[in-house]
């Protein structure tokens, strides 16, 4: 080392390391300082070693899907119910009834002479009028779950009916909610609609609009919007049915994608509203990855310096939620121990 370097003041900066994680208002931030000296200089390294994690501000299991859970919790004698379908779309809760004795029916299999018990549960996606009434004939006792939101989306369809408009339902057409929506209207007298590209002109002169209560909102005002103008003449009612719980993840999902450049998505693989979620992240460039259970995830997804966001369908469980982020803050964790005895001063 030459006296001009000796004669050089020593600029000793430091490394900082943080994990952060961020619930609402809730920080709690972990630093570690450190100098690194590197040919008798000391470099300025900036550097994240911990993923931030950012939670969404609505996220996680909606009150139809906690208030359907709480009332298989009551059943004194699950063994005599058959779950007609999936009570909600998340694999651990139809694991867990089955565990407890209750008989579940496939989806695709829902019929009453499927059907081995003298009691049948409705799940919370609803099912028809006229469903109801075969399960009843056929002397079974109803245990109802239905959501009121499901509920009153079936009442607004059932309204435009009787009014004399054609409706049109907005939502996905092997959907149990959007099969038991229909259900009841007459074949020739409704349309499902999955994207703006299906629709058509319709040969009524007054059309009612309603949508899938897990739909997404600014699609289903797309979809109306190219109805009006592929039906300029009709008379046209749209009743917004998208639930409030819904509506709520999204926006949260909207706001969250601005502070992030990974989501990791909580939800059945078959949930509606949880595969949104999926979508739009990817739709707005964030890469999106989604799990049932933290089992699925692996560090190596993710980068030390990774902001990640975590969000939830409505058919999430809050312990499911908080093991996905306890699994998460571990990765990376001894990253900055690593640096740190990488470098020798
Ligand atoms: S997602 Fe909406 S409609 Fe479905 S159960 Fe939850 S609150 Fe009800």
């Amino acid at each position: 080392m030459t006296s001009r370097d000796e004669k050089k003041p020593r600029q000793w900066r430091r490394k900082q390391c943080h994990a952060r994680i961020i619930n609402n208002t809730n920080i709690r931030l972990i630093n570690f300082f450190y100098p690194i000296a590197l040919h008798d200089k000391v470099i300025l390294v900036k550097e994240r070693c911990h993923m931030k994690i950012i939670l969404a501000d609505a996220m996680g299991i909606c009150f139809g899907v906690r208030d359907a859970i709480a009332a298989t919790k009551k059943i004194q004698h699950p063994t005599d119910i058959t779950v007609f379908g999936q009570l909600v779309h998340n694999p651990l809760v139809t694991t867990d009834l089955e565990r407890r004795g209750f008989s579940t029916l496939d989806e695709s299999q829902r019929s009453a002479a499927a059907i081995q018990t003298s009691a049948v549960l409705i799940t919370a996606h609803g099912i028809s009028n006229r469903q109801r009434a075969l399960l009843e004939a056929d002397g079974k006792y109803l245990v109802d779950t239905t959501c009121p939101l499901v509920r009153r989306a079936h009442d607004a369809a059932l309204a435009l009916a009787r009014d004399g408009y054609f409706v049109v339902v907005i939502g996905k057409r092997s959907h149990v909610e959007v099969r038991g929506l229909t259900g009841d209207l007459e074949p020739d007298c409704h349309a499902i609609i999955e994207t703006a590209a299906e629709v058509r002109p319709y040969s009524a002169n007054k059309i009612g609009i309603i949508a899938q209560t897990t739909s997404v909102e600014r699609d289903a005002h797309t979809i109306v919007q190219k109805i009006r103008e592929e039906n300029p003449h009709a008379d046209i009612k749209f009743i917004n049915t998208i639930c409030q719980p819904t509506r709520d993840r999204q926006r949260a999902l909207e706001r969250l994608l601005e502070k992030i450049n990974i989501l990791v998505v909580i939800g059945g693989k078959h949930s509606n509203n949880t595969r949104q979620l999926v979508a739009h992240a990817r739709e707005k460039g964030v890469p999106a990855i989604h799990v049932e259970s933290p089992e699925e995830l692996r560090e190596h997804m993710f980068h030390p310096q990774d902001t990640v966001g975590l969000t939830a369908g409505t058919s999430t469980l809050p312990e499911t939620i908080e093991s996905v982020k306890h699994a998460l803050e571990q990765f990376h964790l001894d990253s900055c121990a690593r640096t740190h005895a990488s470098v020798s001063f």
